[in-house]
């Protein structure tokens, strides 16, 4: 087909067409663009960022609803709006301006803003110019971000790091300070234990006593500090072991049945037969939990008794739900101070610390040692009738065995190790002394050599032999965790010498870096001196220490017949002296016998039955060691706790009492022949 030609006739038609084509054309981009403004701005007002359009003297022209919420105008309102109206500072805009112009954008520009209400918003403008085709400024665009919200976080994060650091000085700091207390409370302690030793008048010891009373608790104040801040500043770490709550419990009430007995107070016990034999959790904390709660049941109760009461309450999959409780007949506690019984420097009365002492920290600990444990506690009291103290935890059950005693024993004697060659490591000079005196005191013959430093440490393994060495951790120019590692790493015998540490309870996980070190064990600061004892023995025997070659005279050598009370007792009537030595000679050879006939058969009743009706003679002898010693198999047996420790015990009871039996036929000699 051949194109159409312009002709005078057809033009006017072809023109027509022309013309409605191109008009219809201009119709579609008409609509087209239309429909991609609209498009445009429905994008534009979801946005949530803030756009808009401005002339150049600020009005603002064209804004999205994010504009229109940022700054809290109507529509109409914002019509009329200048831009220097939201300023807060004038200055800033002058900047902005300045900004814009030389560079023709402006990225990421903070300024504070005002809204219609008058809050302020921080915000970030993104703002660049807007030119006509002549290159002329005809205004400016931009997107205005709130960030108030993410500066408010930012500050708070802030803050909340501040005081997180703060709390992390605080425990630092606290840390630091109750082990510089410690080291003169542990002086103090230890003098007084030596000064006991001593020949006193009745009001010496009366003072003695004051100190006594005072120095422990001093002690037991900063530790209580000590373990509230560190939980306040979360670094109370727990630990999860396999234990024995039985055990737990029961030497913690046997431990403290002293102090009720003192004030003519029962604490009676009850463990039901079905708590499991061994979970997993932290013991020492339950112990610490069950020991503020039984201390103040014995502090607040002045007669009646105290129980204690230990249940399993359900067993779910292999969690067991236990539940404690704590009674007295005591004081009480009045209504009104229930409530925040739990609550840090909190106590019932005005006058509790001047009666009582305390600081009102006890409850507080255990409260938030419960809380860690994800358990609960809750508090029963009626005025002058007692208070009662139950709370519940949750244990995972395991299948370890732990039996374990958590605490080593604090009053038994421990047997004798001879010419045991020592070397104390402390640079503390008061800290020497204490601790060589109350060895020398325990072991007349050992020989004790002390070093100040790591160095002095090693410089003393070079020239001499040592059995074993206790190591104080902070010392100057070495301390004695590098002076462990140094010795470990030795080639010859000397590597493997026992090392047991000094530590302060203080400062968190020095136990592990004592352990990983490579020391055998620690002792916590203040020193217990029966305990520290134990230490050693138990290090020695260990370590296959050679007690005979050392001159190990059979147990407890120092511990010499005293018949100044069997003087007083038979007012020095011969006669009824050797009557009543006579009994004694007839009578205890077959008592041992039966001490070890009984531990023997594991009959606990007829083992309480025989220490029970030796303590007499045993105190007529004046061996005050070895009636405390038969107290405490008394209590085992009873009580059935610490049932492992029984043999070293009744082993020491016999050996002493062989010797001192030796002495009486002596005696009984001597007045015989007088
Ligand atoms: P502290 O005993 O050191 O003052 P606690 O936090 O252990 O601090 O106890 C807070 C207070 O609660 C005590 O001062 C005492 O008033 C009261 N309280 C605690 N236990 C008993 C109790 N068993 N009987 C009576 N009052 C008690």
């Amino acid at each position: 087909m051949q194109a159409e030609q312009f002709t005078d006739q057809n033009f006017p038609e072809l023109l027509r067409e022309l013309l409605s084509k191109y008009y219809l054309h201009s119709k579609e981009v008409e609509r087209e663009l239309q429909e991609s403004e609209l498009k445009f701005k429905s994008l534009l007002e979801q946005l949530t960022d803030a756009i808009y359009f401005t002339s150049v003297d600020g009005q603002f022209l064209e804004y999205n609803r994010a504009t229109v919420e940022l700054l809290g105008y109507t529509r109409e309102e914002m019509q009329d709006l200048n831009v220097a109206q939201t300023y807060v500072q004038p200055e800033d805009r002058i900047r902005f301006h300045e900004r814009i112009m030389s560079d023709k954008e402006v990225v990421d520009y903070e300024i504070k803003l005002r809204k219609k209400n008058g809050e302020l918003i921080d915000c970030l403008v993104t703002a660049s110019l807007r030119m006509d085709p002549d290159g002329k400024v005809q205004g400016y665009q931009g997107i205005i971000r709130d960030i108030t919200f993410r500066k408010k976080a930012e500050a708070l994060q802030r803050a909340k790091d501040l005081a997180e650091q703060a709390n992390k000085f605080k425990a630092e700091f606290l840390a630091n300070m109750s082990h510089e207390i410690r080291t003169p409370i542990n002086a103090i302690i230890g003098m007084v234990h030596l000064l006991h030793q001593t020949p006193l008048s009745e009001k010496q010891i009366e003072y003695l006593h004051a100190i006594d009373n005072s120095a422990d608790n001093l002690l037991q104040l900063i530790n209580d500090i000590l373990d509230f801040s560190k939980i306040e500043a979360g670094k109370l770490q727990l630990e999860e072991k396999s234990f024995n709550i039985r055990i737990v419990i029961e030497q913690l009430v046997s431990t403290m049945r002293f102090k009720a007995t003192e004030k003519g107070v029962d604490l009676v016990l009850q463990i039901d037969e079905n708590v499991p034999p061994s979970v997993a959790g932290d013991p020492l904390r339950l112990n610490q939990i069950m020991l503020n709660l039984i201390s103040n049941a014995i502090k607040f109760t002045h007669t009646g008794a105290i129980s204690v009461t230990v249940k399993l309450i359900d067993i779910l999959d292999d969690r067991a739900r236990m539940y404690f409780n704590v009674r007295d007949t005591g004081i009480g506690i009045p209504p009104d101070r229930l409530g925040n019984i739990f609550e840090s420097f909190t106590q019932a009365n005005l006058d509790t610390t001047r009666i009582y002492g305390g600081t009102g920290l006890g409850l507080a600990i255990v409260k938030k040692l419960i809380d860690m444990l994800n358990g609960a506690i809750m508090v029963k009291s009626k005025l002058g009738e007692g208070s009662e103290f139950i709370f519940e935890i949750d244990f995972t059950i395991t299948r370890d065995n732990p039996d374990l005693p958590l605490m080593e024993i604090t009053e038994a004697s421990v047997p004798d190790i001879g010419k045991c060659r020592l070397l104390i490591a402390d640079d503390h000079p008061i800290n020497q002394v204490v601790t060589s005196e109350l060895l020398r005191h325990a072991w007349p013959d050992i020989q004790i050599e002390i070093a100040a430093t790591g160095k002095e440490v090693l410089e003393k393994l070079d020239s001499a032999q040592f059995d074993m060495i206790l190591m104080d951790v902070q010392m100057p120019e070495m301390n004695g965790l590098d002076a462990t590692r140094t010795i470990r790493a030795l080639t010859d015998s000397r590597a493997n010498i026992p090392i047991v540490a000094f530590t302060a309870y203080a400062t968190t996980g020095e136990v592990e870096k004592c352990l990983q070190a490579g020391m055998d064990d620690y002792i916590s600061k203040p020193v217990v001196p029966a305990l520290l004892c134990r230490k050693i023995y138990d290090q020695l025997v260990r370590s296959g220490y050679d007690f005979d070659a050392h001159g190990q005279q059979s147990g407890l050598a120092h511990q010499t017949v005293d018949l100044h009370y069997l003087n007083i007792m038979t007012a020095d009537d011969q006669v009824l002296k050797a009557k009543m030595l006579q009994i004694m000679l007839d009578e205890t050879p077959g008592e041992l016998e039966l001490l070890e006939k009984h531990l023997e058969a594991a009959n606990w009743d007829g083992l309480r039955a025989v220490a029970h009706k030796m303590k007499s003679s045993v105190e007529f002898m004046g061996l005050k060691d070895t009636l405390d010693t038969l107290k405490t198999i008394e209590i085992s047996a009873k009580e059935r706790t610490g049932l492992d420790l029984l043999a070293p015990k009744i082993n020491t009871v016999i050996l002493t009492c062989r010797s001192a039996l030796n002495s009486l036929r002596n005696e009984l000699d001597k007045l015989q022949t007088s």
